[in-house]
C-alpha cells in the first residue's frame, strides 16, 4: 500500500508532520440528562414541525421556563436547527427563555392585566400595591388584555384568572398556590345532546341535509364572519369548497382584541354549539383536518375542549385526530388569520402577504377555510330555526344578531347578544343597566383597540359593519369599551398605542417603527399633531396587515373628536 504523503503527485495533508489539533465540536452540544427530560415529555407525541409550539408548552409547563439545554435536546428530537427553535420560542410572550446560567423563574408567576379596561379600573394602583408584598417564590409581570374585561381589573396566577383582583385576593391566591384554572359550569356533551344537540350534524352525515342546504340557509340569513372582517359566511364556504382538495379548516379562537371576550363566553358556557357548527362546516366544505387555535389565556376552556373533543371521538362524531386543539402562546397578532396559520404550522406568527388568500393557499399550502368561534356558534340555530329567525333580528335597517363585549363605565358590563345596528345609547340603557354610578358618558370604543374612539355625541349611530367607517372607526369584533368624563381619551389612546407597540410582529417598518415612535411622541406633554398625523398616514398606508393599519385609529380619534384632551400647552 502506498503512502499518499510520499506520493509526489499529491499535495501533502496540511496537518502532515504537525501534532494533531484538538477538534472542538461546534455549537451547543446535546446534554444527555436534558435529552432524557425531553424524551420523557414528548413520549410518543409527533415530532413534526407543526407540533413545535405544543412541545415548547410541555417544557414551559413542566419546568416553568425554556432552558438552553432543553431547547438543544428539543431541536435534536424534532430534527430542527437550534436557530429555528429560538426563532419561534422568542416570538411568543408566554415562553420564558433562559440565558446561560440564568436562574429558573420563581415558582409562581402573577400577571396583572394593564389593558385599557383594567387600566381604567385601577390596574396601575394594583401593580403599585403589589410591589414588595410578594414572597420570594412569586414574581409579578404586566400582561396585555386577558379577555376578562367585564371583571376588571384582572390578574392571572399561573393559569387561574382572578376577577376583580385586589392586593388581598392576589396575595391570598399566591399563598394558597391556586394556580390551576377554575372550570366553570357549562353544557357538557350529555346536556347538549339531551336538548337536541348533534341532530343536525347526524342529519347532514345521513344525507337528510345537503351541503347546499346548509350554505343556502347561511346565505339567506345574511350571516357574516363575526371575528371582525364580516365576510359572508356561506360565500366563504363555497369558495373553499370549490378549491381542489385536500382542504383544511382552521378555527380562530384567539380573540385578543382588548375589550373582547365573547368567544370566551360561548366556549365557557356552550362549547358543543360551536363544535357542532365546526363539524358541519368541515363536512359541508369537505375539509380534512380541523385545527382549533385557542388563545393561551383561556386555560379553563382548553381543559373543557380537551375533554369534550375526546367525548366526540368516543361517540364516533369525529375520527382520529381530525379535530386538533392547538394552544396559542401569548401573541395578539396570531388573531390575524394568516399569522394564525403560521403559528399552527409551528412558526412565528408573521402575517402573510395577500394574495394569495388562505382560501386558495392556506394551512400547509392547502386551500383553507377559516372561521371565528361565534360564526360557527350560530350555524345550528340558523339552520334549525330558519334563516328568517336570524335575519329577523336587527334595528335601524340592519339585520341579524351581534354579540357585544361591553366593558368600562357601565353598571352591568358583560356579553350582550343584541340586534345588529343597535346604538350605543340603546345598548347601555337596555342591556347594561345604564352608566356606572357617578359616571357620565364621554365616549366609547366601538371595536376594541383597533376601532377608534367615538364621542358621546355619536351615541345614536347604528353599530354594525360599514356604519362606522365614515367616522374613522370600525366595529371589528364588537368590543365596546365605554369611557366617562373621569377618563382621558388621550390616556386611552396612549394605552392602545403601547399595546400595539408590544404586539407588532416587527415584520414591516411602518408598523414596527411607527408604533414605537408614536408612543414616544404621545408620552410628551405636548403632542405634535402634524408629526403624529403624518406618522399615522404612513402606518395606515404602508403596513402589511390590519394591526399596523388600524393602530393609529385611537390616536386620530383624539384629534378629531376630543381636542380638549390633546396634551398641549393649555393643559395641566
Ligand atoms: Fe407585523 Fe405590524 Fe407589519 Fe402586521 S403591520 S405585519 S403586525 S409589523
Amino acid at each position: 500500500m502506498s503512502d499518499d504523503n510520499n506520493n509526489p503527485r499529491k499535495f501533502p495533508h496540511p496537518g502532515a508532520g504537525r501534532s494533531r489539533a484538538v477538534i472542538h465540536p461546534k455549537g451547543r452540544q446535546l446534554d444527555a440528562d436534558a435529552h432524557g427530560d425531553i424524551l420523557a415529555l414528548l413520549a410518543d407525541r409527533s415530532r413534526q414541525r407543526d407540533f413545535l409550539i405544543e412541545s415548547l408548552h410541555l417544557i414551559q409547563d413542566k419546568y416553568r421556563c425554556l432552558a438552553p439545554n432543553h431547547l438543544v435536546a428539543l431541536a435534536h428530537e424534532m430534527k430542527l436547527s437550534l436557530a429555528e427553535i429560538y426563532e419561534t420560542a422568542t416570538f411568543y410572550a408566554h415562553f420564558d427563555i433562559l440565558a446561560d446560567d440564568e436562574p429558573t423563574p420563581p415558582e409562581i408567576t402573577i400577571r396583572v392585566c394593564d389593558g385599557i379596561t383594567c387600566e381604567m379600573a385601577g390596574a396601575e394602583a394594583l401593580l403599585d400595591g403589589l410591589a414588595g408584598k410578594m414572597a420570594d417564590n412569586v414574581r409579578i409581570k404586566r400582561a396585555p388584555c386577558m379577555g376578562g374585561c367585564d371583571c376588571a381589573p384582572v390578574a392571572e396566577i399561573g393559569h387561574n384568572q382572578i376577577p376583580h383582583a385586589s392586593v388581598e385576593t392576589i396575595t391570598n391566591a399566591a399563598a394558597a398556590k391556586s394556580v390551576d384554572p377554575i372550570i366553570p359550569d357549562y353544557y357538557d356533551f350529555d346536556t347538549y345532546v339531551a336538548a337536541g344537540g348533534y341532530s343536525l350534524l347526524r342529519d347532514c352525515l345521513s344525507g337528510k341535509q345537503s351541503p347546499d342546504d346548509i350554505m343556502d340557509a347561511l346565505d339567506a340569513s345574511g350571516m357574516r364572519g363575526l371575528g371582525g372582517a364580516g365576510f359572508p359566511t356561506g360565500r366563504k364556504w363555497r369558495i373553499v369548497r370549490d378549491q381542489p382538495g385536500p382542504r383544511m379548516f382552521a378555527i380562530n379562537a384567539d380573540e385578543g382584541e382588548p375589550g373582547t371576550f365573547k368567544d370566551r363566553y360561548f366556549l365557557e358556557t356552550d362549547p358543543h354549539r360551536m363544535l357542532e357548527g365546526a363539524l358541519i362546516a368541515a363536512w359541508a366544505v369537505g375539509t380534512e383536518t380541523t385545527y382549533l387555535y385557542l388563545r393561551d389565556e383561556y386555560a379553563a376552556i382548553n381543559h373543557i375542549l380537551q375533554k369534550e373533543i375526546a367525548r366526540l371521538v368516543a361517540e364516533d362524531l369525529v375520527t382520529g385526530d381530525a379535530l386538533q386543539l392547538r394552544r396559542g402562546a401569548g401573541a395578539y397578532i396570531c388573531g390575524e388569520e394568516s399569522a394564525m396559520l403560521e403559528s399552527i404550522e409551528g412558526k412565528r406568527g408573521l402575517p402573510r402577504h395577500k394574495p394569495p388568500y388562505p382560501a386558495e393557499i392556506g394551512l400547509f399550502g392547502l386551500p383553507t377555510l377559516i372561521n371565528n368561534v361565534e360564526t360557527l356558534h350560530w350555524v345550528r340555530d340558523i339552520v334549525e330555526k330558519g334563516p328568517d329567525w336570524f335575519s329577523g333580528h336587527g334595528r335601524n335597517g340592519r339585520k341579524g344578531l351581534r354579540t357585544f363585549s361591553v366593558s368600562g363605565r357601565v353598571r352591568e358590563p358583560g356579553v350582550k347578544i343584541a340586534h345588529a345596528g343597535i346604538t350605543l345609547r340603546e345598548l347601555i340603557d337596555e342591556y347594561c343597566g345604564g352608566m356606572a354610578d357617578g359616571h357620565t358618558l364621554k365616549g366609547y370604543l366601538p371595536g376594541g383597540a383597533s376601532g377608534g374612539i367615538l364621542p358621546a355625541s355619536m351615541v345614536n349611530i347604528p353599530l354594525d359593519f360599514e356604519t362606522l367607517e365614515e367616522h374613522g372607526c370600525l366595529i371589528g369584533s364588537a368590543a365596546v369599551v365605554v369611557i366617562s368624563e373621569q377618563d382621558s381619551s388621550a390616556d386611552a389612546a396612549l394605552n392602545l398605542m403601547r399595546f400595539f407597540e408590544d404586539e407588532s410582529c416587527g415584520q414591516c417598518t411602518p408598523c414596527r417603527g411607527g408604533c414605537e415612535k408614536a408612543v414616544q411622541l404621545m408620552e410628551t406633554a405636548n403632542w405634535d399633531e402634524a408629526l403624529l398625523q403624518d406618522l399615522s398616514t404612513a402606518m395606515m398606508d404602508a403596513s402589511i396587515c390590519g394591526l399596523g393599519q388600524a393602530a393609529p385609529n385611537g390616536l386620530k380619534s383624539v384629534f378629531r373628536y376630543f381636542p380638549d384632551d390633546v396634551p398641549g400647552p393649555g393643559q395641566n
